[in-house]
Formats: structure tokens, sequence, C-alpha cells
């Protein structure tokens, strides 16, 4: 439209340099009807603006890591306070300690743990570690769950749950993705089958153990329970990816939430972390059981360097966005106003006779134009991606950023005010409407 010409220049000139004009095929407008996507100049807080001068409300939170609102002072000082020291000094820090250790006292399961630069590595790595330590090959991997772009978790289902997978992307050998069983997830009969297929040659069974990727969906009451006494019982370990859960909802993760009554039975071997840890700076970290963990070089024989990894501003953005989270009330506070957005959608919804299910979790949700319950991939694949692509960009149009993509979260931060949730209420009234 013509209040975003400044970005439509910019993608034009960025399709000429830029492959898809995007630096993640996440960010294009593909899945949400094509154009050109919004080109940010600055945010703050819940706010975006746009390089045309455009205010809105932003529920991206960059696909995650921006719990505490953008530009968050105390990250931003301590970004500044690091830079100022020196980037990057290809030596360790003390500073690395400090997030070591609060990671360790907030996620007890992890006795050690190892940085990187992403989600994508310290996922690829739990990997390696799990086959040095169990001398197997295969993992068996939840489907929708997403765990970054790594050969071995770009491996979709084949066409039964003891079937091997059949590769997701091009530039993945077949026999890379013969490793790899993809089940659904919340099904117990269905992990026990491919279990039972392959359980003596699978190194990992690896999962979202609370999903951000196809949707926001909750395991079933005794689901994570289930899953890690079968793939023990396998002699498998249990990894983890908690890139998106990790402090999501509350300081810890999954395996530390409330919601669990019985932790230590839901304990996982290895965990994966990245998003929220790094305050918005490139980080990952993984961790876990002391003797797995000891398989890494330099005290073992699996092997995982990064030139970039433990950098000080890194660290010290984690820590600083660490140290907020620890405010008391903040993540009641966003499960207040999500829930009140959530109930604000339903109710413009029905209004307009749209069908919608909405997931919520404390400060996060999904929103699901379908009319039945997502608990899984398959479910949430009926949600209507045609009518959410003219929902998103209504609703851009009103100043309110979402995710392009029908399956993403609506992330609250604890920047977002109340104003804010009314303000996108009445938006979303405004384009249900005109659907
Ligand atoms: N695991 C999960 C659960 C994720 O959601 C993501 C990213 N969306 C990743 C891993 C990959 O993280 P990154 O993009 O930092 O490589």
């Amino acid at each position: 439209s013509e209040q975003r010409l400044r970005s439509a220049q910019l993608y034009e000139e960025a399709l000429q340099h830029i492959v898809g004009g995007v630096n993640s095929p996440s960010r294009s407008f593909k899945a949400v009807g094509g154009g050109a996507p919004v080109f940010m100049d600055r945010a703050e807080g819940a706010y975006f603006y746009d390089v045309d001068g455009n205010q809105y409300i932003d529920y991206l939170a960059a696909y995650g890591p921006i719990i505490t609102g953008h530009a968050h002072p105390h990250i931003t000082e301590a970004i500044v306070a690091a830079a100022s020291k020196g980037t990057l000094f290809g030596t360790p820090t003390e500073l690395e300690i400090k997030l070591a250790k609060m990671l360790k006292q907030a996620i007890p399961s992890m006795d050690k743990v190892r940085f990187v630069n992403s989600g994508t590595e310290a996922v690829m790595t739990t990997i390696r570690v799990a086959r040095a330590y169990t001398g197997r090959n295969k993992i068996i991997k939840f489907a929708g769950c997403y765990h970054g772009h790594s050969d071995l978790v770009l491996v979709a289902a084949g066409s039964g749950p003891s079937t091997l997978g059949i590769p997701d992307s091009a530039g993945i050998p077949t026999s890379i993705a013969h490793e790899v069983i993809t089940v659904p997830y919340n099904d117990v009969p269905a992990l026990e089958e491919a279990l039972q297929a392959w359980g003596a040659e699978t190194a990992a069974v690896m999962i979202e153990p609370i999903v951000g990727n196809f949707g926001m969906v909750m395991p079933h009451p005794g689901y994570l329970e289930a899953v890690c006494k079968l793939a023990r019982q396998a002699g498998a370990l249990v990894i983890y990816d908690e890139v998106i859960s990790g402090f999501r909802f509350h300081y810890g993760s999954t395996q530390t939430y409330a919601a669990f009554p019985d932790h230590a039975a839901i304990e996982p071997d290895l965990t994966a972390l990245g998003k929220i840890i790094g305050g918005g700076l490139p980080i990952g970290a993984y961790g876990g059981r002391k003797e797995i963990m000891e398989k890494v070089a330099p005290l073992g024989p699996a092997y995982q360097a990064g030139t970039m990894a433990g950098n000080p501003a890194s660290i010290s953005a984690g820590i600083a966005c660490l140290e907020v989270l620890q405010t008391p009330g903040i993540y009641e506070e966003m499960e207040r106003l999500a829930s009140k957005l959530k109930h604000g959608l339903l109710e413009a919804a029905k209004r307009n006779g749209i069908a919608l299910t909405i997931n919520q979790i404390r400060g996060s949700l999904s929103t699901h134009f379908c009319d039945h319950e997502v608990t899984n991939y398959e479910q949430a694949q009926d949600t209507d991606g045609e009518l959410f692509g003219r929902f998103f960009k209504g609703m851009l149009a009103e100043g309110i950023n979402l995710a392009p993509s029908k399956y993403e979260a609506w992330f609250l931060t604890i920047a977002h005010t109340e104003a804010d949730i009314d303000r996108t209420i009445e938006a979303a009234h405004k384009v249900m409407k005109s659907l």
C-alpha cells in the first residue's frame, strides 16, 4: 500500500542482492499471500516503527527472544558496556561463568553447559553428543516440531509411525533422512510403535516439551512422563528443545514449570536453549547430565567449537535479560493480558461467524482459523491459511504486527500494556468484520 512505499522500494532493492530479499525465509510474506514485507527502522518496548514512519504493536517479539520488549534499557546498557570493553576475545571470560550458573540454577537437569551461537547449533550438537554417548545413530522426533535447520531435524514424517523419514529440504541426503523417525506429538502409542521398531538403534528422542512451532501446544497430562519413560526403556536419551520454551512461561523451562508437578519424572538428559537467554543477541546453549556432557571436546571425543561462542555481548545481554525476568509478577501479568487478548479475539471471531481456536500458554498464544482443538500437527494443519493471510494483512494495516505464518505464536512482552491489548482487540473486530 502507499503507506508502505519505502518498504516496497527497499524490498525491490533487497531482492536484487539478498536471496528472496530476506535473511530468513520466515520473514517473507510468501505464506500470507505475498507482497513486500515491512522494513522496520527501530523498535522500543512493545512498538515497531517502520521505514515509512508507521507504528505497530509488535507480537512477533523477533520469534521469541524479545520477552522484555524491544531495546530494554537494562539490556542495552549491558550490551554497550560489554562492547566498549571489546566484542570478542577468543579466550574465556568471567561473565560466561555467571550466565552458566544462572542457567543451571534455573534448570537443574543441566550439570554442565556449553554456549553456542543459535538454537540450530544447540540442537544439532545435542544430537551429536547423544550419538557419542549411546553409540547409536537414529533419532525420533515429532511432527510439526521445529528444531532449526540442520540436516537431521529437517526431516519429515514417512507414511506411518514406524517408517523412516523423508527429507524436508533439498540438499539433505536420503541416507541422513533414514536416521530419523517422525511420530505425532501427544500420541503415546505412536511413540511406542516407533520405539518397538527402532528403539535399539535410537540415540535420542528429541521433543519440544511444550510446542511453539505449530501453535502453542501443551503436552497432554502424563505425556512427557511417558516420553521420558519409553525413551529410557529403549536406552535412548531424552533431548528437550527448549529454545522457545526456555524462560518463556516462568523463570526456568518446561521441566521446572509448575504445570508439571512431578518434575523429576519429566527431566531430560540434554536440553537445548536459545532465543530469550541471549536477550536479543545471537546465542544458543546446551547442557545436561555431567557424564553425558563430558563426552564433549576438550574432555571427550564429540567435537563442537565456535569462534563467536560465548562472546561478551551476547552473554551480557543474556544475563541482563534474565535479571529483568527475575522481577516478581511479570509472567503473571503477561498471562493476564494474553488471556484478555484471547477472549477479545474469540469474541470478535464469534460476532463475525469465524471459526477460531486459540491456544494460550501464559503470555503466548496461537490463533488457528479452524473449528476444533489443536493438540497435534495434523489438527494444526487445518488452520485456514488463506483466511489467516487476509487477517494478517488486515491487522498489519491497523498497526498490529504478527508473524506472517498461520502456525506462529503471538508473544506478549513485559512492555505490552492494557491499552495495547484493547487497541489490538479493537483492530481484530474491524478486520474480522471485513473478512
Ligand atoms: N528450536 C526451536 C524450538 C525453535 O523454535 C527454533 C527457532 N524458531 C530453533 C530451534 C532454531 O533456533 P535458531 O533460529 O536460533 O537457530
